[in-house]
C-alpha cells in the first residue's frame, strides 16, 4: 500500500500530539507538578545546558502542555507552538518578543479591543510607534509601512465587523519590505484558515474561543514555523511567565478533538441564521463572510475553508433597538467571548469595544447598533425562534422554560 500521511485536519484534531498509542494511555495524563527530579547531578546540568532533551520546571516546559501544543502546531501547519495563560498573553508575548524600541508596527484596526489598545498605548511606552490601518484594503497596508515597519498584525476576519484581509497579498507585501506577518487566527481555527498557507509568519490564538469550543477554560496559543522563532519565543515565555497550566491544557486538547466537527456545525448554522437576519425587516444590514453581501466575499472565497461562526448585524433602531433585543433573548445567552457550543450574543459598542474610545470604535466601523452572535451548536431553528421573538416582541423576558438562563 501507499505510504498515508494521516494528515487531514479531520484526523489531526484527534490524534495529534497524542503520540504512538502502543502501552500508552490513549489520552495523555495531567502531569499535575510544578517540577521534574533529575536521575543524577549529571542528569540535571545537560538538561539545563541543552545537551539534553526533558522537562525541568513546568515554566518552562510540561507534558500535558506539550502535547496540546503538538496538536495545534500540527493543525496551523507549523514547527511548534507556545500555550500561554491567555489570548492576551499569547499576543503581548508573540508582540513584545518580535519588536524592540524604535520599531513601527502596522495593525487592523479592527481586532479585538484588547489588542488594539495594547498596540496603540502600551506599546507606545516602550517606544514602539503603530499605525492602524483597515487591512482589507491591501493599499492601506502598503501605505502605512515604514522604514522600521517590523510587524504586520492582521486579524481575519476582523472583529466584530468580520471585514476580511488578503493575507497572501499582505504578506508579499510585508515580506518585501522585511517585515513579518502575525495573524490571529481565533475567528477561524485552523479548521476554516490556515494562514501559514499564505506566507504569514506567526499566528496566535485565543484557545478561549473555538479551539477548546466548551467556554470553560482561558488560554492562548502562539504558532511558529521556524526553530529559530520557537527557541526565542521559548525563552521570551518562560521570562515573561504567562503560561498555561497542565490542568487547562488537558481541557482544551480534550475540546480540539471535536473541532472539525464543531466548525462544520457553527458554519452551517451561522450562515442560516445570516440569511435569516439578512431578510429580517428590522435589520439594517449583516455582515457575515457566507454571504455574497460581504464587501470582501471574493477573498474569504479565496483563503477560508468556511464562513466561521460569528455574524455582525446592524439593527435599524441603532443603539436601544440592540438593548431591547439582548434583554429579549432567552436562548442566547447575553455574554462576552465566543466559540463555545452554546450561542452567545453581545453587543460590541457597550461590552467588548468599549475600552476603543469612540474615535477608534468609529474608525473601525463599528457603530452603536451593531450586535454579535456567536452561532453555537444547538438545533437552527431553536436559535433562529430565539432571535426572532427577540427582534420582535424586543420586551424584556427573563424566563426561559429549561431554566437555562433563567
Ligand atoms: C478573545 C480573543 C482574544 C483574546 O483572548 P483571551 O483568551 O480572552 O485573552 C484575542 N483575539 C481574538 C480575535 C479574540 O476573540
Amino acid at each position: 500500500m501507499e505510504h498515508h500521511d494521516f494528515d487531514s485536519p479531520e484526523t489531526l484534531a484527534v490524534h495529534a500530539g497524542v503520540g504512538k498509542y502502543e502501552r500508552l494511555p490513549v489520552v495523555p495524563p495531567i502531569y499535575q507538578t510544578s517540577t521534574f527530579a533529575f536521575a543524577d547531578a549529571d542528569e540535571g546540568a545537560a538538561l539545563f545546558a541543552g545537551r539534553q532533551q526533558g522537562y525541568i520546571y513546568s515554566r518552562m516546559g510540561n507534558p500535558t502542555v506539550q502535547a496540546l501544543e503538538n496538536a495545534v502546531a500540527a493543525l496551523e501547519g507549523g514547527l511548534g507552538a507556545l500555550a500561554c495563560a491567555s489570548g492576551m498573553a499569547a499576543i503581548h508575548t508573540a508582540l513584545m518578543a518580535m519588536l524592540k524600541q524604535g520599531d513601527h508596527v502596522v495593525c487592523s484596526d479592527a481586532v479585538y479591543g484588547p489588542t488594539c489598545s495594547l498596540i496603540e498605548t502600551l506599546l507606545s511606552r516602550y517606544g514602539i510607534e503603530a499605525t492602524l490601518v483597515d487591512t482589507s484594503d491591501t493599499q492601506a497596508v502598503a501605505a502605512a509601512l515604514r522604514p522600521n515597519t517590523k510587524v504586520v498584525y492582521i486579524e481575519t476576519p476582523g472583529n466584530p465587523t468580520l471585514v476580511i484581509s488578503d493575507l497572501g497579498a499582505i504578506c508579499r507585501l510585508a515580506h518585501a519590505h522585511g517585515a513579518l506577518v502575525i495573524v490571529d487566527n481565533t475567528f477561524m481555527s485552523p479548521i476554516l484558515q490556515q494562514p501559514f498557507r499564505w506566507g504569514a509568519d506567526i499566528v496566535v490564538h485565543s484557545l478561549t474561543k473555538f479551539l477548546n469550543g466548551h467556554a470553560d477554560v482561558v488560554g492562548g496559543i502562539i504558532v511558529v514555523k521556524s526553530q529559530e522563532q520557537y527557541a526565542h519565543l521559548r525563552k521570551v515565555l518562560n521570562h515573561f511567565g504567562g503560561v498555561l497550566p497542565p490542568f487547562e491544557s488537558f481541557l482544551v486538547h480534550r475540546g480540539i478533538k471535536t473541532l472539525a466537527l464543531r466548525m462544520r456545525r457553527h458554519c452551517e448554522n451561522a450562515q442560516r441564521v445570516a440569511e435569516y437576519l439578512e431578510q429580517h425587516p428590522a435589520v439594517a444590514w449583516v455582515r457575515y463572510p457566507g454571504l455574497k453581501s460581504h464587501p470582501q466575499y471574493d477573498v474569504g472565497e479565496k483563503q477560508m475553508l468556511g464562513p466561521g461562526g460569528i455574524v455582525s448585524f446592524e439593527l435599524h433602531g441603532g443603539l436601544e433597538a440592540g438593548r431591547k433585543m439582548m434583554n429579549a433573548v432567552r436562548l442566547c445567552a447575553l455574554a462576552v467571548s465566543l466559540g463555545g457550543v452554546e450561542s452567545l450574543i453581545q453587543h460590541p459598542a457597550s461590552m467588548t469595544h468599549a475600552s476603543m474610545g469612540p474615535e477608534a470604535r468609529l474608525r473601525a466601523h463599528i457603530t452603536d447598533g451593531l450586535v454579535r452572535i456567536s452561532v453555537g451548536i444547538e438545533n437552527v431553528d431553536d436559535i433562529i425562534a430565539d432571535l426572532d421573538q427577540a427582534l420582535t416582541t424586543g420586551t424584556a423576558v427573563t424566563t426561559y422554560n429549561a431554566g437555562v438562563h433563567a
